[in-house]
């Protein structure tokens, strides 16, 4: 029987690292603070901007809440970036998305200053992921990952890891993250021929397709760690990954539940991202 790797321990390990972190900075008169940007009053960003909240204030993080409405232009989100950026008390900026039509995301993204970027969504964070440098940070869930097979003491090194989806923010930096863990890498996407067969290769595999259910018995073997990033809801509204796990558990070494797994890593992730931006800042 596989072992569940629950996402729980892993945050609550990450949280005490960035409360230890937090308080070193307080003593010196640092007060690690998060800028959140919403634009318009959609449900699910409020309820994650609630989340971010209520986990900031248990580790001692500051948050300031920027509030634009949704008819918002876009020169207003461009000024409220500049003025968080040029905000020595805020260290680290998480905006909201998907924007509204009238706004350019792209470029509202490429205004923020990447040393801020605690989120991982500007270009220098992802230069940073795939150069191993420091600038800016990883994006959150693909960190995640890193974190659950750190916590679990998986180790990387050598082994042969399988990345299922090559977007930015979940399934690219996951791969090059697992590269910096000296693993050999294989990163799959819509278009890899017999994706089952190449899975079955991995010690290691990440499900990120975002895809409900898509990968079942035939995609995985014996002595595998599976880490299913997927987030969907089943017809009944439960919540669910893209691997079949009932198909899958007699088999396996490890995976993490959904929910339950990844993402609860996530936000303990931004909010060590925060604590992080507020050293870097003070070391300069
Ligand atoms: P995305 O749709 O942007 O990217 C999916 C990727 O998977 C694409 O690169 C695509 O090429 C690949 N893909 C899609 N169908 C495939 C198939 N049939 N075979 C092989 N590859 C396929 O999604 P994303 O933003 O990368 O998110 C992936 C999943 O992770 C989603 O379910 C999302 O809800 C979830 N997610 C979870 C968290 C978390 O905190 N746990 C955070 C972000 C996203």
């Amino acid at each position: 029987m596989a072992q569940v790797w629950k996402g729980g321990p892993a945050a609550a390990a990450l949280n005490a690292k960035t409360t230890e972190k937090v308080g070193a900075l307080m003593a010196r008169g640092i007060r690690p603070t998060l800028a959140i940007l919403r634009v318009g009053e959609r449900a699910d960003d409020i309820s994650y901007e609630n989340g971010a909240c209520r986990r900031a204030e248990t580790l001692g993080i500051a948050v300031l809440k920027f509030t634009l409405p949704q008819t918002a232009s876009q020169k207003e989100l461009e000024e409220t970036i500049y003025m968080v950026n040029d905000d020595p008390r805020i260290h680290g900026v998480l905006l909201l998305r998907p924007l509204p039509p009238q706004m350019e995301e792209e470029r509202i993204v490429s205004l923020l200053a990447p040393e801020k970027d605690v989120d991982g969504i500007t270009d220098g964070s992802l230069c940073g992921v795939f150069t191993g440098k420091a600038t800016g940070f990883a994006p959150c869930t693909a960190q995640a990952c890193m974190e659950v097979l750190d916590y679990y003491k998986a180790d990387c090194a050598g082994k042969r890891a399988v990345v299922v989806g090559r977007s930015l923010v979940v399934g690219r930096p996951a791969a090059m993250l697992l590269l910096q863990k000296n693993a050999t890498v294989t990163l799959c996407h819509t278009r890899t021929e017999e994706l089952a067969a190449r899975m079955r290769e991995g010690d290691i595999v990440i499900a990120a397709a975002g895809r409900r259910g898509l990968f079942g018995a035939e995609s995985f073997r014996e002595g595998q760690i599976v880490l299913d990033v997927g987030i969907h809801f089943d017809e009944e509204g439960r919540m669910c990954g893209d691997v079949r796990t009932a198909e899958v558990s007699e088999t396996v070494k490890a995976i993490t539940p959904v929910p339950g797994g990844i993402g609860a890593v996530t936000t303990a992730v931004l909010m060590s991202h925060v604590a992080e931006a507020a050293g870097r800042a003070a070391k300069m």
